[in-house]
């Protein structure tokens, strides 16, 4: 069969400062280069992904909060015709570990079910007493039955492996 190419809306949803932004600017320039589009009031950046685990290929929308954390500021269209997840937070920062489960319902209230994985961003900074542990994370992931990927979007580490995690769960669940 020819390929076809797929294109999916990813939304990186989080609290403020936990590395969204950072994520989407590294993963697509680190990658390809692709110009920013404009869209009414949002922003999202395009980019092929090969998923080595789906062995598919696909065209993602990265689409970021520009700074909207807060819930009740973010659009409906932000949200709409979302097929990915990204639930983001960071290793030196509780609350947002905290808000981790708002984001989900907030994204499943608009998406409905869509594949969601958790990202555990700026492990570089993981100590014995940071503020999120590899535990936490793992009972938070265990708990919301998601899969998590701990990354550091500082050197890249772990950014692939987000990626394909979420791509090949929604082959999976296709
Ligand atoms: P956003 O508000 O979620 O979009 O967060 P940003 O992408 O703006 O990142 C917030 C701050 O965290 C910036 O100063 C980034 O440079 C920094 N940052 C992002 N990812 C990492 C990481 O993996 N490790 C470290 N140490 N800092 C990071
Ligand atoms: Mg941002």
């Amino acid at each position: 069969m020819e390929d076809v190419d797929l294109t999916l809306k990813c939304i990186v949803v989080g609290n403020g400062a936990v590395g969204k932004t950072s994520l989407i600017t590294r993963f697509v320039k680190g990658e390809y280069t692709d110009e920013y589009k404009k869209t009414i009031g949002t922003d999202f950046l395009e980019t092929e992904f090969y998923s080595e685990s789906a062995d598919e290929e696909v065209t993602l929308h990265l689409w970021d909060t520009a700074g909207q954390e807060v819930f009740s500021t973010i659009t409906r269209s932000y949200y709409r015709g979302s097929a990915l997840c990204i639930l983001a937070f960071s290793t030196v920062d509780r609350a947002s570990f905290d808000a981790i489960k708002k984001w989900m319902s907030r994204v499943e209230e608009e998406c409905g079910p869509i594949p969601m994985v958790i990202m555990q961003n700026k492990i570089d900074l993981l100590t014995d007493s940071s503020e999120v542990s590899l535990v936490d994370g793992d009972a938070l992931a265990k708990e919301l039955d998601l899969p998590i990927v701990r990354t550091c979007v500082k050197d890249e580490r772990g950014v692939k492996e987000l990626f394909d995690t979420l791509v090949s769960t929604y082959f999976d669940l296709k």
